[in-house]
This record gives C-alpha cells, structure tokens and sequence, in this order.
C-alpha cells in the first residue's frame, strides 16, 4: 500500500497509485511530490499532463530519476519537458494543509532548510509503498524456517538450509520483491530466481 501515512496532513494527499489506478480522478491544478525518484511520479506527471491538467513537480533528490538508470532519466526528462511540466529539486515535503479551500503543500529546501508553500487543487504523493504483511505474518508459525530466508545460503546459491528449524512443518516460508521493501520488477524477480533456482 502507498507509504503516504507518515505526513502531517496525510488525508489531503493523494497517492500515485490512486491517480494511475484510476481511483481519484486528477484535479486541475496538481503538485506531484516525488519522494522516490523511481518511475510512478514522473509517470504520474505525464498521464496528468497528457489528460490537460495544470501539473508541477517537486522532489526531493537534487534532480529527476535519481533512482533510475541514466537512460531511464533521460527518457523521462524529455517527456517532461514536452509536455512543460514544471520541476523543483531539493524540496521535501513536510505537511499539507488546508487553506481557503486549497491544499497547502510546505516543503523544505534540504540545503538551505527555508520552507515554500506551493498551492493546488490536489497534492499527489509517491513515497514508495509498505506491504500489507498479514498474510505473512499469520503463516510464519506454520512454517519451517518462520519466515526467516537464510542470506548466506542465498547469496551462495545454496538450498535453504532448514536443519534445526520446525521439522515437522510442511513448508519454507519466504518475503520477495516489494513484500521485502518498496523496490522495482527487477529486484523482485532476482529475489524469486534466487530462491527459486535451488529448489
Ligand atoms: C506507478 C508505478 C510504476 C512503476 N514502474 C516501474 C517500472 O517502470 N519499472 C520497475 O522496475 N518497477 C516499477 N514500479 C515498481 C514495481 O511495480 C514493483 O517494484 C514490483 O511490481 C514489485 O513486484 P512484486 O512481485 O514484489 O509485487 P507486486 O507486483 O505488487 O505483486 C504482488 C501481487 O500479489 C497480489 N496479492 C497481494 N496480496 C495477496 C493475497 N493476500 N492473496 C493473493 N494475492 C495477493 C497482488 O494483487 C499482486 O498482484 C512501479 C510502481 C508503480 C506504483
């Protein structure tokens, strides 16, 4: 689930995902806050472009993608700058609030520490996700290992090592991809293929 709790004001944010899945419709005049530097906010910025918003961008590392590789970056640079998305660096959100029927965004310069408020209609905030582990954590006691993966073995290649461990239980129990930390599809499937190539 989108990691957008932790802000002072967290119920006048809207989540990437929200915006991308369809759930909330965009306003007209938006402030997207990349707090990841991954894809979801630039991909956000361009699908709220393209449907004719008012659309800017505020980050919080010192330029965009940061996260990504530098073919990635490119790529989103230039579609940004075609459809003249506004961008700002450096800023991190600290809270939003209401105001004469607006959103407030209030945003912090990380080198200078001075705060900006930035109004809008709609404040849409990616800060990468959380898992929802309840499913996980219900089915740790069942399982051999209590869903611990062995890192060792992992990185060596090895089968899970289980000796020692609850015996009598019918399965190894393990977290990949974004059940781990809010990662990308790579980092997934090289979780899956590590674990999975040994069985
Ligand atoms: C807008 C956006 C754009 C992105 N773009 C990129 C990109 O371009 N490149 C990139 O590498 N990464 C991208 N990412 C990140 C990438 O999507 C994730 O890192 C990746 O999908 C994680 O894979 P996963 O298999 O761990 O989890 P997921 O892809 O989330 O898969 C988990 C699956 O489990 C299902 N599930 C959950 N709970 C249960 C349950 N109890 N029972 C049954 N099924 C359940 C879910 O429905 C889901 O289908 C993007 C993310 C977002 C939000």
């Amino acid at each position: 689930m989108p990691d957008i709790d932790w802000i002072d004001g967290a119920d006048l944010c809207t989540s990437v995902w929200g915006i991308l899945s369809g759930s909330v419709q965009p306003g007209n005049d938006i402030v997207i806050y990349d707090g990841s530097g991954r894809h979801p906010a630039p991909h956000c910025a361009e699908y709220c472009a393209m449907a004719g918003k008012s659309v800017k961008l505020v980050g919080r590392d010192g330029f965009l993608a940061a996260e990504l590789t530098y073919v990635e970056r490119v790529s989103w640079k230039s579609k940004l700058y075609e459809k003249e998305v506004p961008t700002r660096f450096d800023h991190r959100l600290v809270r939003a609030e209401r105001r004469d029927n607006r959103v407030v965004g209030i945003f912090v310069n990380e080198l200078t520490q001075k705060e900006i408020e930035l109004f809008c209609d709609q404040l849409v905030v990616e800060h990468g996700t959380i898992p929802e582990d309840e499913v996980f954590q219900g089915l740790r006691a069942a399982s051999i290992n209590d869903g611990v993966t062995d890192i060792d073995a992992l990185l060596a290649g090895s089968a899970q090592i289980s000796s020692g461990r609850r015996q009598e239980a019918r399965f190894e129990l393990h977290r990949i991809g974004d059940a781990v930390a809010s990662r990308n599809i790579q980092s997934a499937v090289l979780d899956a293929f590590r674990l999975c190539r040994m069985l």
